[in-house]
């Protein structure tokens, strides 16, 4: 048994709609169906019942107008026009008061049924039952002072079973024929419906053992299905981009790490060889790892820092920092830390800004720009900071005299470890990090930053950050 019905389970999603739409319909139309025979059932025998009745009244009305003295001979005469009344298949037999017939009148393929007699005083009507058949019989009694007797009307109910059993048999078949239809109209439904599904599924098998790289066929739908194709598809190229990111990112820290670990493998074989008896050596060699180390911690900082950035910051709409404090508290800081440098700040607003945006974040920002504004320029330089507001947004321009950046680099200062001048940047104790961790914290607060060369010398850094309306 379970076994069968284990079988039987339907896992296929279109086995299941085949039988789902087969049943479903099946059902509606067997409610329908038996509501509609039952009414016409009903309906059917009411209107027989009222033929059967009319028929037998005008019987009666015919031998009551012929008066009280009707005649035996009278009634065989009364033939012909009984012919007139009589319906198809009825048979009127007249009979006398002891239920001998008098007179039978009936189409010839009419088969006679025999009935009980009974006499009765009014008009009596009721449906006999017969192994196979249903028979309205009534009868009337007819007094006169020669005949003394009763008219009975027979009527097998044959045209009303032939009627319901068309009727049912009809159904029977147009339910079946619906059942095999919706079945299969469902199943070629479903078919067509899961198609994309297996291709998604197929999809999903070869991203499993071959990776990302694999996309799905567009569907062209425009319903469900075709969404999650679409919406499979960026999925799919996002977690591709992540994971390509993510590979990068371990490829670029690996390969960041490896020169600051090979120079301090050196200097400890070094200090191991020969430091030991020579003091020069162990202070020089002592003197460049500790130097090494904390290039290697200020890279391990930067890089948690560029990952931590966008874990943090989930709901900042509350957040604003107001841009010219913050700036003036940079710069404060810089002119204290780098007491040769010029630092000017141009105001173009009259109002204080408030920019969407942690102050932490925007300090680390400006810090970045300002930090390399130094690092990138000759001693006694000056560097403008400029705060407007454009569309919405506030604007933050850092500008310097310094080195610039070549056109073709351009574009690549922002990616991660990227550095222009890689001897100058290493000198500097850079690890291409800063410009990658403020684009990343500017593009979380749905701003942009850019970069650009200036007309004579240096290059202007300059950066959106949406203001609070
Ligand atoms: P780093 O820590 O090396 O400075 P950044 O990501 O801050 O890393 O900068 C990437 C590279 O872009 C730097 O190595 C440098 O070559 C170049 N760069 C950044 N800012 C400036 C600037 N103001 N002037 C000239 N070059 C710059």
């Amino acid at each position: 048994m379970n076994k069968w019905r284990e079988y039987l389970k339907p896992t296929s999603l279109k086995i299941k709609w085949a039988l789902g739409a087969g049943a479903t319909i099946f059902f509606a139309f067997f409610t329908f169906s038996f509501f509609q025979y039952h009414a016409i059932d009903k309906w059917m025998l009411q209107e027989e019942e009222s033929s059967f009745n009319r028929v037998l009244d005008e019987l009666t009305v015919f031998y009551t107008q012929r008066g009280p003295k009707i005649t035996l001979e009278e009634i065989y005469d009364s033939r012909d026009l009984l012919n007139q009344i009589i319906e198809k298949d009825q048979t009127i037999r007249v009979l006398d008061r002891t239920g001998k017939e008098v007179l039978v009148l009936s189409s010839d393929h009419v088969p006679r049924y025999y009935v009980p007699f009974n006499p009765v005083k009014d008009k009596v009507v009721a449906l006999l039952e017969t192994n196979d058949k249903q028979i309205y019989v009534g009868r009337s009694r007819i007094t006169s002072e020669q005949f003394t007797g009763y008219v009975e009307l027979i009527q097998p109910l044959t045209r009303y079973e032939h009627v319901m059993s068309n009727l049912f048999w009809m159904m029977t078949f147009s339910g079946v024929g619906a059942l095999i239809l919706s079945a299969l109209f469902g199943y070629l439904l479903a078919k067509n419906f899961v198609k994309p599904l297996n291709k998604l599924s197929g999809t999903m098998r070869t991203i499993q053992k071959e990776g990302f790289q694999e996309k799905m066929e567009p569907i062209h739908s425009h319903d469900e299905i075709s969404e999650l194709s679409t919406i499979f598809n960026e999925l799919m190229e996002k977690l591709e981009k992540s994971f390509n990111q993510q590979q990068q990112f371990v490829e670029d820290a690996s390969h960041e790490l490896r020169t600051p670990v090979q120079i301090l493998e050196g200097h400890l074989s070094l200090l191991n060889r020969w430091g030991k008896k020579d003091p020069k050596v162990l202070e020089e060699s002592l003197h460049a790892s500790l130097q090494e180390l904390q290039r290697v911690k200020k890279l391990v900082e930067e890089l948690l820092d560029l990952t931590r950035t966008e874990r943090e910051i989930t709901d900042f709409s509350n957040e604003y920092s107001i841009v010219d404090e913050t700036v003036e508290k940079i710069v404060k800081d810089f002119k204290f830390l780098h007491q040769n440098e010029h630092f000017k700040i141009i105001q173009m607003t009259s109002h204080p800004t408030k920019a969407i945006i942690q102050t932490r974040h925007l300090e680390q920002v400006l810090t970045i720009l300002l930090d390399n504004a130094v690092k990138y320029s000759e001693k006694n330089s000056t560097t403008s900071i400029k705060i407007e507001e454009v569309d919405g947004f506030a604007k933050v321009s850092v500008k310097d005299q310094g080195f610039g950046i070549p056109i073709d680099d351009i574009p690549k200062v922002f990616n991660r470890f990227y550095r222009v001048d890689k001897a100058r940047s290493r000198e500097e104790g850079g690890n291409g990090l800063g410009l990658a961790i403020a684009k990343k914290i500017v593009e979380i607060y749905g701003g942009e930053i850019s970069v650009q060369q200036n007309n004579g010398k240096g290059s202007t850094f300059q950066f959106l950050i949406p203001i609070v309306k």
